[in-house]
């Protein structure tokens, strides 16, 4: 279903969808009960009719049920709609120009900027405080990190520079133009509150990204040592056992640099038949290193730098027995 939902495949079946928009809201609900966040996005984004759907206020529901089908996503904030909040958070292009694999998200100003739009998007604290100024007296008793969400990053000397978000900035000079000492302390109060709002949201949003960063990690980690452990057990079966018991770290060491090898693929007999090759010479190498002296000695014994071996789990289960035999 996820699959046939993308965007490409639709362009196909426009004929076969088009009388879905027209269904009863119950019957859509059980069709899309297990549909992923960015498809239902994708959905919205296909035709007028969708468009008008789902991205009406009673289809709020299919999209918490779409929210829901993705472990730890943070609950929707109030102060976005929920499409929005789907689009920051699994949509990755600039909001501003649409360029492509924008990862980091800006999470207090709800947005992803390539570098390029970034320079022009985010303001500093002194042309805030200009701009407030001019749209009405800006009394001092203010801060304006009070008024408006900031991100800090350390500065000269430790202190720290202040940055907000231009379209925060405007919004709050529309309301702050031309009012009175009242009208600015209830924009005070109201901007304290929704910057707690924000300012939690962006916590969680971001640690939930963190999360899935390191899950995601870990699952090609999980990958690439099965595929390790294939390849192994192919030239078990080949007759390498020997060699390969001699020396696993060696083996582990030599055949991590071949072409292939350490990829997070299942091994298949096709993509053997790609390596088999330059895994069968690295082998026949370390066998006549064997010979030569009864055991391999021509490799190190212990790990060179890569950024390999700097994952958690990088290095397969066996052979982390073989470097801590008390853990064995
Ligand atoms: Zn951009």
């Amino acid at each position: 279903m996820t699959t046939l939902l993308r965007r490409r495949a639709l362009r196909g079946r426009r004929g076969s969808l088009k009388e879905f928009p027209d269904m009863p809201l119950d019957i859509l609900f059980e069709v899309f009960s297990h549909i992923e966040p960015m498809d239902l996005l994708n959905l919205a984004r296909t035709s007028k009719p969708f468009g008008e759907l789902l991205l009406h206020r009673s289809a709020a529901s299919l999209w918490k049920q779409a929210r829901q089908n993705v472990p730890g996503l943070p609950e929707c904030p109030p102060f976005m709609s929920e499409p929005a909040f789907i689009n920051l958070c699994f949509d990755s292009h600039c909001h501003k120009c649409l360029r492509p694999n924008i990862q980091p998200v800006m999470w207090a100003f709800r947005v992803r900027y390539c570098r390029h739009c970034k320079s022009g998007m985010i303001v500093m604290i002194s042309q805030v405080r200009q701009i407030l100024e001019a749209a009405s007296p800006f009394r001092a008793r203010y801060d304006v990190r009070e008024l408006l969400i900031s991100e800090s990053e350390p500065w000269l000397r430790g202190r720290p520079l202040f940055k907000f978000h231009k379209a925060d900035v405007e919004t709050l000079v529309e309301a702050w133009k031309g009012s009175g000492a009242e009208v600015q302390e209830d924009i005070h109060s109201s901007q304290l509150a929704l910057i707690k709002q924000m300012r939690d949201n962006a916590d969680l949003c971001s640690k939930w990204q963190m999360d899935r960063k390191l899950s995601r990690s870990a699952e090609i980690d999980e990958l690439k040592d099965a595929r390790y452990s294939a390849i192994i057990a192919k030239l078990r079966e080949f007759g390498w056992g020997e060699v390969i018991d001699d020396s696993p770290w060696s083996v582990w060491s030599r055949l991590r640099g071949v072409r292939g090898v350490r990829v997070p693929k299942q091994l298949t007999n096709r993509s053997w038949q790609a390596i088999e090759t330059s895994v069968l010479q690295v082998m026949e190498a370390l066998k006549s290193a064997k010979n030569a002296v009864g055991h391999i000695t021509d490799l190190p014994s212990f790990p060179q730098p890569s950024n390999d071996m700097h994952t958690p789990g990088s290095v397969p289960t066996h052979i982390i027995r073989v470097l801590l035999p008390w853990n064995a």
